[in-house]
Parts: structure tokens; C-alpha cells; sequence
């Protein structure tokens, strides 16, 4: 059994937080991989570690003294090797980078340092191995990784053996080092518990999971116990904030669980996200996964009688958006008419070439922009094929006063979408999630 661990910022952030990752890594034998974030925040008013390195190369740029930052750059970290006592050379460590910035350091090596400085102090910390990301995460020149290379490079570095890896980085075929994007150790984690053939790949952060619901919006919302890989992928089209794409290719392509868990309450079992579950029978009564949205959408709405039965209408109305370059992301539609949803800020300069192409090309009988809609999706894998879903759903919308004004749902079964005016989005959000979840 191994399980391959990434730890974000806000656990690597000081000494404390170290202890608790230790915690969690000693608690069981199989967490045999880590791969951790640059030091991220304490508080809300403190700085993250890599937007300090930014900064500092910034200063670098323009020819400012940056000194004074990576002061406090160096500061954090050690503080954290003298709280925990550890015998990692930091200083030569330090003054390494020092010596690079001087002579003309990169931008991507030089923020790519605050991850190699916590992989160090981690493995030590653990008593772990440290392995560089550089000596096996490759890139292609094109800037792609170069997974195959990749993988067999970390299996065999990392082949019987407890290692601490740094995230958010690797390295060009010519030598250089190449970050990944914001967030990226993510993907790293991923890419290690693909390249081991993990049996899971555990991502702890400092939430209990993903959330059923914006927080922002629905006090204190629970977090998913299961979601499968395509409900992720609707939450986030319909505008939840998860996992980036990248993150999760590379376990979904080797059917390795995801598990999102909580370094500061280790005991929660947080999110976990699979391929499939086999789902307990239909007793199960919450059959809503989770509650996603987004506002700022329009709504073009072509009225053209017969316009069902013709023979190639709808291309040519999706090619008067295709020509534009805006994507078309719902299309509701009647015997006469069809309406095509679309993010309002792709559509507001274009809007009018568009509608005169519809004029021209299709001759409607009449188009109707309605614009601040917001889209509202509730996703459920166990709402496919089960009666009276979304009629409960309308009911409970109507009840609150809040008017639909599009509805739409995948032949799959797995959401259903409904645009509410932008005004009753928040509303609509906290109905679903009250009615159905609570
Ligand atoms: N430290 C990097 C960032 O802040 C990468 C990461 O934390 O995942 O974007």
C-alpha cells in the first residue's frame, strides 16, 4: 500500500503546522511520499512565500534592493528550522540563492526556491529523503510535460524509499527550471501518485473537503463526503471553485482515488473523489452531490416559426457564435424557438455582429437578448433516472418567489440547471441547499 501526500502553504506555514503534518504522515506506515507547497500564510495579514520570491525578483528586475525581502523570506524559514531544531544547512542554502540572484537568477528558479527550502526542512524534519523535482519532473521544450520520462524517472528515485518531493516545479530539457501555473503543486502530487502507482493520493489543505455550496453564500455548507470525477467536472463548469483540471488528469487516468483532507482535523475524512462508488440502494435520501452558479450570463432567445423541424437552422446559429469566438454553453429550446446561453462579458463586444449574422443568415421572426441571468446547477450522480427531482426543485424555487427563466438538463441525468435573474442567484443557491441538504 502507498499513499502519496501533498501538503499546501497553510500546513507548511510554521513550526506548529510542521508538527501536525508529521502527525499525519507518522500515523500511518503507507503515506511513504511528500510533496509540500512554499510556506503560505499564517494569518490573514501575513504573505505567502512565493508571492514574496515574485516580489523579490520584481526588485531584481527593475534594479531595486531586495534585500529587505528576502529577509523575510529567509526569516521564515529559519524560524521554522530553529523551532523544530533541525540540522538542514540552511544557510549555505540561503546563501546560495543569494549568490544566484546576483548573477541574474530567473524568475521561474527563483520562485520555484520556496518549495525546494520546505522539501528540505520537511525530509529532514521527517527523516524522510529529499528528492528534487528538477531530477525527475521533465518538461518538453513545448512547455508540456514529458510524462513517460517523468514517471520512470520519480519510480525509480523514489523505489523503496520515505521521500519529501517539492512541488511546483521541474525542469526543461535544456536545464532550466520551469514552474508549473499558481497552485501547481498540486499537479505535481498528482503526477508522483501517478507516476508510483499510488493507491491514493491524499491532498491536504486546510478545509474538510469541497463544499457543497459556496460558503459565501450558504453559511457554513457541508462538505462532499463522495463525488465522482464527472460530477467534479459539472461543479466546476457550473462555476465551484475545485481542483484544477491538471491536478486531476493524471490520477483520473490511472483510476487512483483522490482525497481531499484537512491538515488542522486530520480525524475528518474529508472529500473523496473516484471514477464510481457503488452507492448505497435508493434510500439514500440526498441525492444532490453539490451546488455550484455563476452570474453574469445572457440569454439569446431566436423565435422562428417551424424552427425545429428545419434542416440545419441550429448550425447556422451556433456558426453566427462560432465566428465571434464565444462559446455557447447551454441551449434550451422550444418547437419554435432555441436559446443560447452564454457568459455575458465574452458576448458584450460582439453582440451585435452576432445578432446581424442571426438577421441575415436564419431570418428569425424575432430575437430576444435577456441579459444578468445567473445559472444555478445542482449535481447529483444519484439524481440520474429517479423521478420528481426536478419537480421538487421548481417547487421549492416557486415557493420562494424566485422566477426560472431557463432550465436545462444533461441526458445523463446528472444536473439540473436552472437560470434565475442575477438578483435571486444567491437565494435560489441557499433554497436548493436548504431544501435538499440541511
Ligand atoms: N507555491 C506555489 C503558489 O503559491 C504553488 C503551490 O503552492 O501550489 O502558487
Amino acid at each position: 500500500m502507498l499513499k502519496v501526500l501533498k501538503f499546501g502553504g497553510s500546513s507548511m506555514a510554521d513550526a506548529a503546522q510542521y508538527q501536525k503534518v508529521k502527525d499525519i504522515v507518522e500515523a500511518d506506515p503507507s503515506r511513504r511520499v511528500v510533496v509540500v507547497s512554499a510556506a503560505g500564510k499564517r494569518n490573514g495579514d501575513d504573505h505567502k512565500i512565493t508571492d514574496l520570491l515574485y516580489l523579490c525578483h520584481a526588485h531584481l528586475k527593475y534594479g531595486v534592493d531586495c534585500a529587505p525581502v528576502f529577509q523575510m523570506i529567509s526569516e521564515r524559514y529559519q524560524e521554522i528550522a530553529r523551532d523544530l531544531n533541525l540540522k538542514v544547512r540552511l544557510e549555505d542554502e540561503l546563501a546560495r540563492i543569494r549568490q544566484k540572484m546576483g548573477a541574474g537568477i530567473s524568475e521561474e528558479e527563483l520562485v520555484s526556491r520556496g518549495e525546494y527550502l520546505s522539501a528540505l526542512l520537511m525530509a529532514d524534519y521527517l527523516g524522510f529523503e529529499f528528492v528534487d523535482a528538477a531530477h525527475w519532473l521533465k518538461f518538453n521544450f513545448d512547455g508540456s510535460i514529458d510524462k513517460e520520462t517523468s514517471y520512470a524517472a520519480l519510480a525509480q528515485q523514489a523505489e523503496g524509499r520515505k521521500v519529501v518531493i517539492p512541488g511546483f516545479y521541474g525542469m526543461m530539457p535544456d536545464g532550466r527550471i520551469k514552474t508549473l501555473t499558481r497552485g501547481g503543486s498540486d499537479i505535481t502530487g498528482a503526477l508522483a501518485a501517478a507516476a508510483l502507482n499510488a493507491d491514493v493520493y491524499e491532498n491536504w489543505t486546510d478545509v474538510s473537503g469541497i463544499l457543497m455550496a459556496d460558503p459565501r453564500i450558504v453559511e457554513d455548507p457541508q462538505p462532499i463526503e463522495r463525488v465522482t470525477y464527472n460530477e467534479l467536472r459539472e461543479l466546476s463548469h457550473a462555476g465551484a471553485q475545485v481542483l484544477h483540471e491538471g491536478t486531476i488528469y493524471p490520477v483520473r487516468e490511472k483510476n487512483i482515488p483522490l482525497n481531499i483532507r484537512n491538515t488542522n482535523e486530520p480525524e475528518h475524512p474529508g472529500t473523496l473523489i473516484m471514477e464510481s462508488f457503488d452507492d448505497a440502494p435508493d434510500t439514500e435520501h440526498r441525492f444532490i452531490t453539490g451546488i455550484a452558479g455563476k452570474k453574469d450570463y445572457s440569454i439569446v432567445t431566436i423565435t422562428k416559426n417551424g424552427l425545429s423541424s428545419a434542416v440545419g437552422e441550429l448550425k447556422k446559429i451556433l456558426e453566427a457564435f462560432e465566428n465571434q469566438n464565444v462559446a455557447v454553453e447551454y441551449v434550451p429550446s422550444g418547437i419554435d424557438s432555441v436559446s443560447l446561453v452564454v457568459d455575458s462579458g465574452k458576448i458584450s463586444d460582439c453582440l451585435y455582429s452576432i445578432l446581424g449574422e442571426l438577421q441575415k443568415k436564419v431570418k428569425p421572426d424575432h430575437i430576444k437578448v435577456t441579459d444578468q441571468i445567473a445559472v444555478v446547477a445542482a449535481v447529483g450522480r444519484k439524481m440520474a433516472f429517479r423521478p420528481g427531482v426536478s419537480g421538487k426543485i421548481f417547487e421549492r424555487l416557486g415557493r420562494h418567489g424566485i422566477s426560472i427563466r431557463m432550465i436545462s438538463q444533461g441526458p445523463d441525468e446528472m444536473n439540473i440547471i436552472v437560470g434565475v435573474d442575477n438578483k435571486d442567484y444567491a437565494e435560489a443557491i441557499r433554497v436548493l441547499y436548504n431544501s435538499f441538504v440541511k
